[in-house]
């Protein structure tokens, strides 16, 4: 898996600050200097107001003002089981790699079992790898090894179904319907910075699945540098939290 930020607001918290402010100024933000904009938030430099400014309002849970920076990841090779959940998020926009139109007709079935094609969950390939919904513990090193085969084995065999049924003429759109759930997919996708807390309160919590917090992690490491404010604060005093954003 990868995450790359494509595009985002540029300086994200001076908007989220204007945006906040507007609502108790009786001048027009549009016309006023950032500068006075923040005088009447306490800090001694415009970095410290802006601090200010943003802690009280994610303490106070004004969330609006955070509606307004946005930022595109793109996001490769997540499985179709983690697109499936991340697309659950209806204030999320996403642009999906199609099944449709890139068919996968050259790739090396051994090369999908050495996991190119298909994402391999850790407890494919750890003995002492244990889920959430796991009903075993750790499991001794025969059980472990016949289970990588056989994970391993079944995705090859479904990329060799489908590459047969290309061949015998079944359109791609029809013959996909046989590749495993965690085949990998390129996503693009876009949210504000309230949703993006919003999606971490949910995803990189500990009941989400292992694979959506990973991507969730990597996202809130590109927001942390993108709007740093607000995500350091959202580190500090959010993550985890029982009360979360949105339930
Ligand atoms: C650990 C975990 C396990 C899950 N298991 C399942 C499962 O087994 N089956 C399943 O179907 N889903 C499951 N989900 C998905 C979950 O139920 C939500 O659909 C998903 O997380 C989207 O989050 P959200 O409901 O906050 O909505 P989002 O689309 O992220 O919207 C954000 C917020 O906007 C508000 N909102 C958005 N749309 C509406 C609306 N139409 N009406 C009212 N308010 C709205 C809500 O306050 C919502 O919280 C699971 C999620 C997690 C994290």
């Amino acid at each position: 898996m990868e995450v790359t930020l494509l595009e985002s607001t540029p300086d994200p918290e001076r908007l989220i600050c204007q945006a906040a402010r507007n609502d108790y100024m009786e001048s027009f933000v549009g016309e006023t200097d950032f500068d006075d904009v923040m005088a009447s938030i306490d800090g001694d430099s415009l970095d410290e107001r802006k601090e200010t400014l943003i802690g009280h309002l994610l303490e106070h849970g004004h969330f609006g003002p955070f509606e307004h920076p946005h930022a595109t990841f793109a996001v490769k090779g997540i499985s179709r089981s983690c697109m499936a959940q991340i697309t659950r998020h209806r204030h999320v926009s996403f642009d999906i790699q199609s099944m449709r139109y890139v068919s996968f007709d050259d790739v090396d079935p051994d090369d999908v079992r050495d996991g190119e094609m298909v994402v391999v969950p850790p407890s494919a390939t750890d003995p002492d790898w244990v889920g959430r919904n796991q009903e075993s513990g750790p499991v001794d090193d025969e059980t472990a090894e016949r289970r990588e085969e056989l994970f391993r084995e079944t995705i090859g065999d479904a990329f060799e179904s489908y590459q047969e049924l290309l061949e015998l003429g079944m359109p791609p759109e029809d013959a996909r319907y046989v590749l495993p759930i965690g085949s990998k997919v390129n996503m693009v996708m876009s949210m504000n910075a309230r949703m993006l807390m919003h999606v971490a309160d949910m995803r990189a919590a500990a009941d989400a699945q292992w694979e959506i917090r990973e991507m969730t992690e990597e996202v809130l490491d590109i927001a942390s540098e993108w709007c740093p404010i607000t995500f350091q604060y959202y580190e500090q005093h959010m993550k985890n939290r029982k009360n979360r954003l949105a339930p």
